[in-house]
């Protein structure tokens, strides 16, 4: 497996194996892996001629009261799991390298920007978009493939491959959970057992409302209050926001009639996690929202 530091290197490789006919597969990731990523990675391994993940803690994501210095890092059993999946390059640059100098460009996506994730981290996608176009930019046309757990995040990326011409190939995968429901995140580490405990809340919440769904709700409020409620009961938990969207828009809904999606933030004393369900299919079901 290749491990590229350099980002000229990976660019030459990369174009060398597109030259030859080879079809890229491209996992971004912030490292930390765990079977959620690992599930990406397999994806790309098994569909594409040549595969390659990124490992970038990107700054430039991070709100300045924000846990980038804390983030958990493991270079080392992060690339024995990408060997491990067969991936055939990973590309790992410094920030530095990224960032040679302060960004005066930024790529930002309107409107989809707006509420859930951007009311409590309003600069955190204009830095995800920003990322990944340069990403994209340096691994130029392929497949790039990114989990459903960041549904605001994967439905801001396929707006921006689109609107600005990204000769790049869009996979949403679905969120790989633990057995009680967690969706797997490198900031689940942050939490102690009973912070562990409690953090099923927000699938319990997402449950909650798939269930009303099925029983006949239409109603988003209705939707949302038994969501947020669920999360209220639990006390280790604070609630940021439980929505109820159009899986395409994100925008709210006068009525469930159809497909939708439920969104759901809260903090685990400091520990902030998000999740997200397809509202008319039980968790882990398979679902081809996006
Ligand atoms: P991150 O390292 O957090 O930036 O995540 C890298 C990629 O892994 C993103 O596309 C995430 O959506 C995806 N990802 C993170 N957690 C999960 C999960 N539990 N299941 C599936 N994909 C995930």
């Amino acid at each position: 497996m290749n491990v590229l530091h350099d980002l000229g290197e990976a660019r030459r490789w990369l174009d060398e194996e597109r030259r030859r006919g080879h079809r890229l597969g491209f996992v971004p990731t912030m490292g930390s892996l765990h079977d959620g990523h690992r599930s990406l990675l397999r994806r790309a391994a098994a569909t594409s001629d040549v595969s390659v993940a990124s490992i970038f803690v990107n700054p430039l994501q991070f709100g300045p009261d924000e846990d980038l210095d804390s983030y958990p890092r493991s270079l080392e059993t992060d690339l024995a799991m990408a060997r491990d999946e067969r991936i055939d390059g990973v590309i790992v640059p410094s920030t530095e390298a990224m960032y040679p100098e302060p960004m005066k460009t930024l790529v930002r996506v309107e409107q989809l920007s707006t509420g859930l994730e951007s009311l409590s981290r309003p600069t955190h996608f204009d830095g995800v978009t920003t990322v990944v176009a340069k990403l994209f930019n340096l691994v130029g046309p392929c497949s790039a493939f990114f989990g459903e757990k960041d549904y605001q995040q994967l439905a801001q990326i396929r707006r921006m491959v689109s609107d600005l011409s990204f000769p790049v190939e869009v996979i949403g995968c679905p969120t790989v959970r633990e057995p009680d429901g967690l969706a797997l995140s490198s900031r689940n580490a942050y939490l102690d057992g009973p912070q562990r405990a409690a953090a099923t809340v927000l699938s319990r919440a997402l449950t909650a409302g798939i269930e009303m769904i099925a029983g006949g709700e239409s109603s988003p409020a209705a939707v949302e209050q038994v969501m947020a409620a669920t999360v209220r009961h639990e006390p280790l938990a604070e609630l940021d926001y439980a929505a109820v969207r159009d899986p395409a828009t994100l925008d709210e809904l006068d009525t469930i009639a159809d497909r939708v999606r439920l969104l759901i933030a809260a903090r685990i004393d400091t520990t902030r996690l998000i999740d997200n369900a397809d509202g008319r299919h039980s968790l882990g079901e398979y679902s081809d929202e996006t």
